[in-house]
């Protein structure tokens, strides 16, 4: 299959030049030529298969003529090492946890299915490739660990000190290898500006074959489909297909679960669910789209003023926005709903949410509660022991660590501090 870019469809390339070049020329983003179609008996046997089966049938269409079939099971085997279980919360919902994975995000299946095809595309190639990635927290921590170990590529990370949580700074700071971290004094957008000046740097790219592994890349995006297949093969309540509500940032996720649907997979509905950075949300409401300036919250990965998945949403309805609106229902959702949320369901029924799946809960049952009769699944997306300083501030308690994450705790951090300034970063880059 080829990957023509949104904004100039006349420019297509495979799926190995689209991961590698991450993005089109002049920003466009990549989008697959097609979309495979399954019929209702297909996808019954789809969903029948194992785990990993199914994800290696899901995925092959899109990456065959670039990756050989034995390669791509290892990929897969590799990606989903970990369950995606569906725990109901209450009787109309249940939550698709995506955070049992390695780092506790669901950016792990997607940064290990991009950093294990990097591996494979690099594999005859000489000197190093080096990813460099600004996070404001969960992406940088899946990055390092996606490409811990992996030949060939070493990972450098811009973090801002003192702005993330301390189980995500460690997960940044304690790979070691060939994963390197460095503590801006600064914001994430510094360090967002610092990566993009970068890459601009024609001086540097003649010392760095430099590579991204933002959520744009469609090595990165593709394989989040496999969350929906997931969630209805544990779905047992076969007579209504569910609502599906997705906490939503820069909108690659639900981008992701509408390509599922439009290749067959049974989703009655989809909630984007944003905190107040809801520009897509407004939009879904009927106003024009406009971006805006982030403002932060609680549920900080989805702080996301400019949705960059946005415009592949559009192209999945043919650029038809009244159908995108009768498919997707936005909701914004503020702090206080959100805490008040993990408050109710902790009481209620036992579960307790973080930040991000909390909005995503509160989203669902708003639209539950105008459409009787439905049920639905929310994707809880980070792991609340990420986010304890919410958990603790709204329940009283820190959340309990899993043992991982005790491990964590006994490691030793390794970062290097710097001035937000991006020559500092340059001359630290050409004189290591
Ligand atoms: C990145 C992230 C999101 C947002 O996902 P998008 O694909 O950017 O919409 C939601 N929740 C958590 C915990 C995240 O890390």
């Amino acid at each position: 299959m080829k990957f023509y870019s949104i904004q100039d469809p006349s420019f297509s390339v495979s799926f190995e030049q689209a991961t590698l070049m991450g993005q089109a020329p002049l920003r466009g983003l990549f989008f697959p030529e097609s979309i495979p179609h399954y019929s209702a008996h297909a996808i019954n046997h789809l969903l029948s298969l194992s785990r990993e089966e199914l994800a290696f049938e899901v995925m092959y269409p899109y990456v065959s003529a670039s990756i050989p079939d034995n390669v791509l099971r290892e990929i897969v085997l590799d990606t989903i090492d970990f369950p995606t279980p569906l725990v109901e919360v209450n009787s109309t919902t249940s939550a698709l946890e995506l955070f049992h994975g390695p780092t506790w995000a669901f950016k792990d299946v997607g940064a290990r299915f991009m950093s294990r095809c990097l591996g494979y595309f690099y594999r005859h190639h000489q000197g190093k490739t080096t990813v460099l990635v600004a996070t404001s927290g969960d992406t940088g921590g899946a990055v390092a660990n996606g490409f811990l170990d992996v030949e060939g590529v070493e990972v450098i990370i811009l973090y801002p000190k003192g702005k993330v949580s301390p189980v995500q700074e460690l997960q940044l700071t304690t790979c070691g290898k060939n994963i390197t971290a460095l503590a801006i004094n600064g914001s994430f957008d510094d360090c967002q500006s610092m990566v993009k000046e970068a890459f601009m740097d024609t001086e540097l790219i003649q010392h760095y074959q430099l590579t991204s592994a933002n959520s744009i890349n469609i090595a990165r995006w593709l394989p989040q489909q496999l969350y929906y297949f997931f969630a209805l093969q544990q779905w047992h309540k076969e007579c209504d297909m569910p609502v599906v509500a997705v906490p939503s940032g820069n909108f690659g996720n639900i981008a992701a679960g509408l390509i599922a649907w439009r290749s067959g997979l049974p989703v009655a509905h989809f909630i984007a669910a944003c905190n107040v950075n809801d520009a897509v949300a407004r939009f879904l409401h009927g106003e024009t789209y406009a971006s805006r300036t982030s403002v932060p919250t609680i549920s900080n990965a989805m702080d996301v003023g400019d949705p960059s998945n946005f415009i592949r949403i559009l192209e999945l309805f043919d650029q038809d926005t009244s159908s995108v609106r009768k498919m997707i229902t936005g909701y914004s959702i503020s702090d206080a709903a959100t805490t008040a949320c993990i408050q109710r369901v902790y009481e209620t029924n036992g579960y307790l949410l973080d930040p991000h799946g909390a909005v995503a809960f509160q989203a669902l049952e708003n639209y539950i509660s105008a459409h009787a009769g439905q049920k639905g699944i929310f994707l809880a997306t980070a792991h609340p022991v990420k986010f304890p300083d919410v958990i603790k501030k709204t329940l009283g308690f820190d959340p309990l660590l899993p043992d991982a994450a005790k491990e964590l705790f006994s490691k030793k951090p390794i970062s290097i501090d710097m001035e937000p300034i991006y020559s500092h970063l340059k001359s630290w880059l050409l004189n290591r």
